[in-house]
């Protein structure tokens, strides 16, 4: 049986930004905090809680500082790349805590986005999920006043078509459903400047702000997928565009099995099997992927 790691898998560029931040700030020995979990990986968070990070919520501010101020230390907040709204900088400025911002920036370019078209009073329109990291802190930046939609039928029901809109996307959503609802947005929008002819009620932009590094993955997965008899997708469950490259694998190779850990792997996957590609999402780590391969070898 042939094993092949897919080369065009591993870390995104702004994961490898913010973990190769991270490991810098650990390197000091100061006191390491990063808020929420660094990215949607088990292993990879284990490896750098092995140096020395804490995970920690915002709610763990007060007594960070406290305690702080009891050692005399400056403690770090590391942001992670899904970025934050402007009210933790602004609580852990308060405090005296210091941050490290390691949001990525095609995450800080959409925030910067999103809060211009506010700020000239758009109805700001986001394709994504309510509670992700990165969507919290995009509806931090527009005051929460936004609607956050995940299918066409929720844009059509929600999204106030009365009101100049402008439509993005959290940057790991898939570009085909982004494509429907801004479609249905926009007959909808049509039809009124024939109702209304107010062009104030019309003006409609739709930005598609998903990331070239999800997106621009899809095909070269697709040929990976094609060239193997069964693939094992590793990625962390919480990972969104892991379920997004996910879905593109098995559509085009039923023999797709999602692990998060090598004990999920279940040998049967195997059986009549010549290939099997091991390949992730932009959150899964190299060595993990390797340690996969090591392990189907073993078998
Ligand atoms: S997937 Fe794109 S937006 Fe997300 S961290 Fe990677 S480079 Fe940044």
């Amino acid at each position: 049986m042939q094993v092949t790691i897919d080369k065009f898998s591993g870390f995104c560029w702004g994961v490898v930004r913010t973990v190769q931040i991270a490991e810098q700030a650990l390197l000091t020995k100061e006191k390491v905090y990063v808020l929420g979990n660094i990215i949607h990986n088990p292993k990879e968070i284990e490896r750098l809680e092995n140096q020395g990070l804490t995970t920690i919520t915002v709610d763990d501010f007060e007594s960070i500082a406290k305690e702080s101020k009891e050692l005399n230390i400056v403690p770090k907040i590391l942001i992670r790349a899904h970025g934050e709204p402007p009210e933790t900088y602004k609580k852990a400025w308060l405090l005296g805590l210091e941050i490290i911002d390691a949001t990525c920036p095609v995450v800080t370019k959409l925030q910067e986005r999103v809060r211009k078209f506010y700020d000239q009073g758009y109805q700001v329109v986001i394709f994504g999920k309510k509670d992700h990291a990165e969507v919290l802190g995009v509806r931090g930046v527009c005051n929460d006043q936004c609607k956050v939609v995940i299918s066409v039928e929720q844009a059509l029901n929600e999204v106030d078509l009365d009101q100049k809109t402008v439509f993005f996307s959290q940057t790991t959503m898939d570009r085909p459903t982004f494509l429907l609802i801004k479609d249905a947005l926009q007959v909808k929008i049509k039809d009124l400047v024939i109702d209304t002819m107010e062009n104030i009620a019309t003006e409609f932009h739709a930005k598609d702000t998903i990331c070239g590094q999800v997106s621009g993955r899809e095909f070269l997965l697709k040929q990976f997928a094609e060239q193997n008899d069964c693939i094992v997708f590793v990625a962390g469950k919480a990972s969104s565009n892991g379920k997004v490259l996910y879905d593109v694998c098995k559509e085009v190779n039923i023999n797709t099995f999602f692990v998060e850990d090598i004990s999920e792997i279940d040998i049967n996957w195997f059986i009549g099997k010549n290939s099997v590609g091991i390949t992730g999402a932009t959150s899964t780590p190299q060595w993990y992927m390797n340690h996969v391969k090591e392990f189907l070898y073993s078998l």
